[in-house]
């Protein structure tokens, strides 16, 4: 029987702190006591750029080389654009819609910034960046870039043309998600006009949140306002919501991943002796080499 996903949590964004001189984000997790490290698997963070107006400039701002292992760097842009370059060669620009899934797994070095001719004009920025985590099996496979288009991914129209979820992976009513993931998960960003009612059943293991991007929707009867997230309990299977105004809603869900976690710095791994071992490959240049 399909029982009702209660609210466990709704979280207002937690003061934010600067990545780099580009990214001006809101930490929901791990750093939030209440979600942890835990609570989300297999999502291990996320950081939420709210809406904010960069000035025009001509040296783009961003983050510089840094390596990660053990998980993926998942990006959705909402507002604004960003450049991406990897030692595995890969790179790409990510706009309003887009989603650029990098699998560091083994190891890599890449670099985040404002894309140059975006950066020259300025304007408003918007994003969302999740480190999805790997496990044990998985951690050291070679990595892997998605660099996904807003086209690209798979969309069910809200009946009565009231917007449209885009699938970016899993699936929802029959709509396949984009990405290919390591662990079963379900990611949808929900574009919802005013008035718009919408049903989701979720397993009722897997761990769900949802992050409201946009205007404010009604989730079980509960209002959440714009830049809340809210955590759901692991009690049951559907989730009713209703947008107040127009609204984007970003729904993650995927089956926990259960196994310890160390992260340090830009590293998630399963033990200490990892962490050290990723380290010491680093130091000789096992990660590969990108210019700054
Ligand atoms: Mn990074």
């Amino acid at each position: 029987m399909n029982t009702q996903k209660s609210i466990e949590q709704i979280i207002a964004p937690p003061a934010p702190h600067m990545v780099g001189d580009g990214f001006r984000v809101h930490n929901f997790f791990p750093s939030s006591r209440t979600v942890g490290m835990q609570r989300m698997s297999p999502f291990f963070l996320m950081d939420y750029n709210s809406k904010i107006e960069f000035p025009a400039t001509n040296t783009p701002r961003g983050v510089g080389v840094h390596p990660h292992r053990g998980f993926e760097t998942v990006t959705i842009a909402y507002h604004g654009k960003v450049a991406h370059h990897d030692s595995a060669g890969n790179s790409g620009v990510i706009g309003e819609g887009d989603v650029q899934w990098m699998t560091a797994a083994a190891g890599i070095l890449h670099k985040e910034y404002h894309e140059k001719e975006w950066s020259k004009k300025g304007g408003l920025f918007q994003m969302v960046q999740l480190w999805v985590n790997l496990p044990a099996k998985f951690k050291m496979s070679p990595p892997k870039y998605q660099g996904l288009e807003s086209e690209q991914f798979g969309k069910f129209i809200i009946p009565n043309d009231m917007g449209v979820v885009e699938v970016i992976a899993g699936n929802f009513n029959g709509v396949k998600g984009a990405a290919s993931t390591f662990t079963p998960i379900e990611m949808y960003n929900v574009r919802a006009n005013k008035g718009a009612k919408i049903e989701f059943s979720l397993p009722q293991n897997y761990n769900t949140g949802f992050m409201v991007i946009e205007g404010s929707v009604e989730l079980n009867d509960k209002v959440v306002l714009q830049d809340h997230f809210v955590l759901f309990a692991n009690d049951g299977a559907v989730i009713q919501m209703k947008a107040m105004e127009n609204a984007i809603v970003l729904i993650l869900s995927g089956e926990p991943i259960n196994e310890s976690i160390v992260p340090y710095g830009p590293f998630v791994m399963n033990t200490k002796e990892e962490i050290m071992q990723a380290y010491e490959d680093l130091n000789n240049g096992k990660f590969g080499k990108l210019e700054d």
